[in-house]
């Protein structure tokens, strides 16, 4: 603590002094020491503006206005200026914990925030959890483009909403599922410190089922250059490979599974293989960490086929915190685990394994919210080893919040999510069926926000949020202004929604 900062303290409570001062409402955790005197942020017309309150000059680099001090006996001067991007970038150098880290096998969750106004909720849901490593900023490429954002945005907004509650305790920012070397590019300059890379585009369904002929030639075709093998070597290694796992499980690769799975995976492996080499000489000493991710293809991965790719990568030199297999059953958007919970507890114990013995890394869940029934399953067998990545229901939760405080627009973003969930819903795995909706007309208001917790109305307005937030009419944006604004009038009860809701996903890991 500086001086400035006991000093204040001296006189009574931070915020409650400097909300005299400036003449606006200070966050109260926002107060934290910084050069000769302390930062915080304050609410001016529902707006977060980013204050300075010392002996002397803000510390360089701090784009800030001198303003007049209301009348008061306190020692110090105030300053004020916008929660812009060059003053995020400061604030970052200024106070290390506003600064992304990495989190290490440290069980993690993932909070993605495509509105960009939820990161205080998930601070408090964080904290009242305990133990757990959370990433506050993580969006896909594919999902700012949805929403308008750039790196630099995801990155800002968490930052202020780490400083808005004096969040000192480290975060991780997520490039989530990167394609290629200049989506790495992108994020690496806005600073991201953990990386997922998707092979998606690299992967070859149609192995699982092609006959042998075409399998021979696929096989014989893969860039053995580029996986520095031989179809030889590759052939040697895992046909016919027997290994007794680290929890005692034993794990046999046939000679057919291994073919089909150099034959489905090879070229991704390649690919993986680039990018991270590719990531490596960008960050240069900047430290970060990697997260595989195969969870976006249409067939589980088998327990073989991820000891396949794991052991590849491995002899390739890739290095990785964390691996998304796609599991056995159904991850629906913003919905519970859909399938058999006890294969899934079966199979998943035979990832761990894997993931033990050739690791240990922590296991992925993507579209991993609202799976209330596989966490404690996930919990029991992983341990700690799990991060958990969620990005959707936060949104979702939002609309609980506008379903509250304003009634009339979220019936008419329900209107339009339904309207439109036909052709949104392509790129999703969602079931929902528009026919089976509640009939919500006939539903009074305080009725609306239960509709949150209704499977097809959830998933209606999951897939819908990039059309929601930036369908325009001639008059500007149809739904975009007007849900912020909501969001920001009455960011309480969008924070509420949100470390209620999240508390049920965080719990029954901690307990663990
Ligand atoms: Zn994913």
């Amino acid at each position: 603590m500086n001086e400035m900062l006991s000093g204040l303290r001296n006189s009574g409570e931070p915020a409650v002094l400097l909300s005299r001062v400036t003449g606006f409402e200070v966050y109260p955790r926002s107060v934290q020491p910084c050069g000769q005197g302390v930062v915080f942020l304050l609410r001016r017309e529902s707006q977060p503006v980013l204050g300075y309150w010392g002996p002397a000059e803000p510390p360089a680099g701090l784009v800030l206005s001198p303003v007049a001090a209301r009348g008061s006996d306190l020692e110090g001067r105030l300053w004020l200026g916008e929660t812009s991007h060059a003053n995020a970038m400061v604030i970052r150098r200024l106070l290390p914990w506003a600064a992304p880290v990495t989190g290490g096998l440290a069980l993690s969750a993932g909070l993605g925030d495509r509105l960009g106004v939820a990161t205080p909720g998930h601070v408090r849901a964080i904290r009242a959890a305990g133990g757990i490593f959370p990433i506050y900023a993580q969006q896909s490429i594919r999902e700012m483009e949805r929403t308008q954002r750039t790196p630099d945005d995801v990155m800002d907004d968490a930052t202020w909403g780490v400083l808005q509650e004096g969040w000192t305790q480290g975060y991780g920012a997520d490039a989530d599922h990167l394609k290629s070397a200049a989506d790495i590019d992108l994020c690496a300059a806005a600073g991201f410190v953990f990386y997922t890379l998707d092979p998606r585009e690299h992967v070859d369904p149609l192995a699982d089922t092609d006959d042998p002929a075409v399998l021979q030639t696929k096989y014989a075709a893969l860039p053995w250059e580029q996986l520095e093998a031989t179809p030889e070597e590759n052939q040697h290694r895992y046909a016919g490979l027997q290994v007794t796992l680290d929890t005692g499980l034993r794990l046999q690769i046939d000679a057919e599974q291994a073919l089909r799975a150099a034959c489905k995976y090879g070229r991704a492996v390649a690919h993986l293989t680039s990018l991270s080499r590719h990531l490596s000489v960008v960050m240069g000493e900047r430290p970060y960490e990697l997260e595989i991710s195969v969870d976006e293809t249409d067939t589980p991965t088998t327990t073989q086929e991820h000891y396949y790719i794991a052991s590849e990568l491995k002899r390739l030199g890739v290095r990785w915190i964390s691996l998304a297999p796609r599991y056995v059953g159904r991850f629906e958007k913003g919905v519970d685990y859909i399938g058999d919970l006890a294969e899934f507890e079966r199979e998943f114990a035979r990832h761990v394994a894997v993931a033990q013995t050739l690791g240990p890394y922590k296991l992925s869940l993507h579209s991993g919210s609202d799976k209330f029934s596989i966490y404690p399953i996930a919990a029991r067998h992983a341990g700690h080893l799990v991060h958990l990545k969620t990005a959707g229901t936060s949104y979702l939760e939002a609309l609980r919040a506008v379903a509250q405080v304003e009634p009339s627009l979220f019936r008419r973003v329900l209107s339009y999510a339904v309207e439109h969930y036909d052709t949104e819903r392509v790129s999703y795995h969602v079931s929902a069926d528009m026919g089976q909706l509640p009939d919500w007309h006939a539903l009074p208001d305080e009725a609306l926000p239960a509709l949150l917790d209704d499977f097809h109305a959830r998933q209606a307005l999951h897939v819908t949020f990039g059309l929601v937030l930036t369908s325009r009419s001639d008059d500007g944006y149809l739904f975009r202004d007007a849900v912020y604004s909501v969001l920001r009038n009455d960011e309480e009860a969008h924070y509420e929604a949100l470390s209620t809701h999240f508390a049920r996903h965080l719990i029954p890991f901690v307990q663990a």
